[in-house]
């Protein structure tokens, strides 16, 4: 049967996770979600509170340093993203589980080592283009990415869409 044009592709399927462990990564991210919503209310009420718990807030080095388990290093990454920037990822994570597309790059559809997905469950890239994506070789715009031209970054300025 053949599809329409515009849905072209079949959701990709990572062949490295079995039911098992996308119901593991479902129970990860969902706990985590948990964990943000709560804490995006108290990050906003600590910023107004300011300064006096500087001395809780260690640095993401140390933390990771005597991280015994997963979480302390997942709470490092918290301190680079924002919180509400790595909810919507967890909610996209959340969905492509669902569709069964999880664990499949999301820009040149390989599979996401599991490694990768421990540390960061919410990864919808693989190592090369969440690196070409922060380089700014790649632009995301919803779920869809486009590969820029190496030339048109060197030129830096964004905004320009026409090549
Ligand atoms: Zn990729």
């Amino acid at each position: 049967m053949e599809r329409t044009a515009t849905e072209t592709m079949p959701e990709p399927q990572a062949k490295h996770l079995n039911a098992g462990d996308m119901a593991r990564f479902r129970e990860i991210l969902m706990d985590k979600r948990e964990q943000l919503n709560g804490q995006v209310e108290s990050l906003s009420k600590d910023a107004t509170a300011s300064t006096e718990s500087t001395e809780h807030s260690k640095s993401p080095l140390n933390n990771a340093e005597n991280a015994s388990d997963t979480y302390e290093q997942d709470f490092a990454f918290l301190s680079i993203e924002s919180e509400e920037e790595l909810l919507d990822k967890i909610e996209n994570a959340l969905e492509r589980i669902q569709e069964g597309s999880y664990g499949v790059c999301e820009a040149c559809e390989t599979d996401i080592p599991e490694e990768r997905l421990e540390v960061m469950p919410w990864a919808d890239l693989c190592v090369k283009c969440q690196q070409l994506e922060e380089q700014g070789g790649m632009r995301r715009s919803g779920r869809d990415f486009e590969l820029l031209d190496d030339d048109a970054d060197q030129a830096g300025v964004p905004g320009d869409e026409e090549a």
